[in-house]
C-alpha cells in the first residue's frame, strides 16, 4: 500500500481537473504561443486566460503577471532583476533569517557581487518583528524581501505591516508567497507588496511553472534574454500546458479555498490535540495560530529526524523534517536555529503538511504510529543517554 501523503508543503498531487485541462495542450493544441497562425493563436489565448485566472486569485491585473519556470525562478528574478535595476541608487538588501533557499542563496550570491544583505532575526515563533525592519532600513536600501509564510514551521509573517515600513522609506517590497498562494487568501493590494512569487505545484498544479507578480509601474531588468516572450522580461518558448495547468489550479483554488482551509485546519487541530495526548518530550514549532492551515511542525527530543522519517515511511506515512531541500542533509535547519531552538533539538524536527485528500482516519492512524516510532528510536538514542 502507498504511504499516506503528509508532505504537501514539498509538493501536491496534480488535481484531476488540472490534468484534464492540460492534456489538450500536450496533444492537439501544441502550437507555439508566439506563432501568428491558428495553432499559435489558440495556445496564446489559453495562456492569456491562465494569466487572468492567476491574476484574479491574487487580486492583480493580468498585465502584472510574468510566467516563470518555478517559484525559485520567480524569487531569483525578483531579487536580481530589482537590484540590477536600482544598483545606482544603493547596494543594500534586507531579508529574513528564515527564507527558503531560493531567496537565501540568491542573497548570498548577491553578497559576492558586492551587495550588502541584512538577515533580520525572528522571534521564537518565527515572526519577523516590523521594528527590526525599521531599524535595518537605510538610505542605501533598495529592496526588502520577506516570505509570506515559512515552508518549514508554517508561520505567516505580518507582510502588510512589513511592506508599510519599507514603503515609508520608499523601498520596494518583495514577498515569496510560494507557500501561501492557493492555501490562504492572498491579495496583493491588501498586502501592499510590489513583487510576489508563486509556484503552481504547491496548490495542485504542475511542477516547473510559477509566476512573478510585478506591480504596474515597477521597473525591473529582464531575467532571461532571447525571443522577447513575457513582454521581453523572461524569454523562452512559452510552457503552454504548464501555464494552462497553473491557471486551472488558480481557478480551482479560488473556488475551493474556504473549503480547503476548513478541511486542513480541522485535521491540523485534530493532530495537534492528539499529539498532546500521545507524545512526550516535544515542542510544537511556529506560531500557534498565525500559521498555514495544513502545517503541523514539531521537534521531538532525543531523536534524529531522518531516522524518524524513514521509520514513518515504512509504517505508511510520507512526512518531512523541514523543507524538501534540507531533508537529506544532516545540518540542523537554519529556520529552527534562527527561532532559538538548539541544534540537538532541531535534529528531531518533523513536519506534517496536510492536504485535500487526507482524512481524519489518516491522522488517527498516524497518532497511533508516531509514539511507537519515537519510543523505538529513543531506546537506541545517544542523545537520551546524555539526558
Ligand atoms: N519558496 C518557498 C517558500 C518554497 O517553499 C519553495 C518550494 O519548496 C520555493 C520557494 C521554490 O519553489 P519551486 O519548487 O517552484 O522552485
Amino acid at each position: 500500500m502507498k504511504p499516506v501523503y503528509f508532505d504537501h508543503a514539498a509538493t501536491t498531487p496534480l488535481h484531476p481537473e488540472v490534468l484534464k485541462a492540460m492534456l489538450p495542450y500536450l496533444e492537439d493544441h501544441f502550437g507555439n504561443a508566439s506563432s501568428p497562425h491558428s495553432y499559435g493563436q489558440e495556445a496564446a489565448r489559453a495562456v492569456e486566460q491562465a494569466r487572468e485566472e492567476i491574476a484574479s486569485l491574487i487580486n492583480a491585473d493580468s498585465r502584472e503577471i510574468i510566467f516563470t519556470g518555478s517559484g525559485t525562478e520567480a524569487d531569483n528574478f525578483a531579487l536580481k532583476g530589482i537590484v540590477e535595476k536600482l544598483k545606482s541608487r544603493g547596494h543594500r538588501i534586507i531579508t529574513s533569517s528564515i527564507e527558503h533557499h531560493a531567496v537565501e542563496v540568491t542573497c548570498r550570491y548577491l553578497e559576492k557581487k558586492g551587495f550588502e544583505v541584512t538577515y533580520l532575526p525572528v522571534d521564537k515563533d518565527g515572526l519577523v518583528p516590523p521594528e527590526e525592519l525599521k531599524k535595518a532600513l537605510t538610505e542605501q536600501t533598495i529592496l526588502v524581501s520577506i516570505m509570506h509564510a515559512n515552508n518549514e514551521v508554517g508561520t505567516i509573517e505580518p507582510i502588510k505591516e512589513l511592506a508599510k515600513v519599507a514603503h515609508e522609506k520608499g523601498v520596494l517590497f518583495h514577498t515569496d508567497a510560494v507557500q501561501t498562494v492557493g492555501s490562504i487568501p492572498v491579495d496583493v493590494k491588501e498586502l501592499g507588496v510590489d513583487l510576489l512569487s508563486l509556484s503552481a505545484h504547491k496548490f495542485y498544479g504542475p511542477k516547473g511553472v510559477g509566476a512573478l507578480y510585478l506591480r504596474k509601474g515597477v521597473a525591473i531588468e529582464p531575467f532571461i534574454h532571447g525571443g522577447g516572450q513575457e513582454r521581453g522580461l523572461r524569454s523562452g518558448t512559452t510552457n503552454v500546458p504548464g501555464i494552462v495547468g497553473l491557471g486551472k489550479a488558480a481557478k480551482l483554488a479560488k473556488e475551493e479555498l474556504k473549503e480547503r482551509m476548513e478541511h486542513n485546519i480541522a485535521l491540523r487541530e485534530r493532530m495537534i490535540k492528539g499529539l498532546e495526548e500521545c507524545l512526550s518530550d516535544y515542542i510544537l514549532t511556529g506560531h500557534r495560530r498565525q500559521r498555514l492551515p495544513g502545517n503541523v511542525s514539531l521537534c521531538v527530543h532525543y531523536i534524529e529526524g531522518e531516522s524518524m522519517l524513514l521509520l514513518l515511511n515504512t509504517e505508511g506515512f510520507a512526512c518531512s523534517s523541514g523543507s524538501a531541500c534540507t531533508s537529506g542533509s544532516l545540518e540542523p535547519s537554519h529556520v529552527l536555529l534562527a527561532m532559538g531552538i538548539g541544534p540537538q533539538l532541531a535534529q528531531g524536527s518533523l513536519r506534517i503538511t496536510l492536504g485535500r485528500e487526507n482524512r481524519e482516519e489518516d491522522v488517527d492512524r498516524f497518532l497511533e504510529v508516531l509514539p511507537r516510532v519515537v519510543e523505538r528510536l529513543r531506546r537506541m538514542s545517544p542523545f537520551k543517554a546524555q539526558k
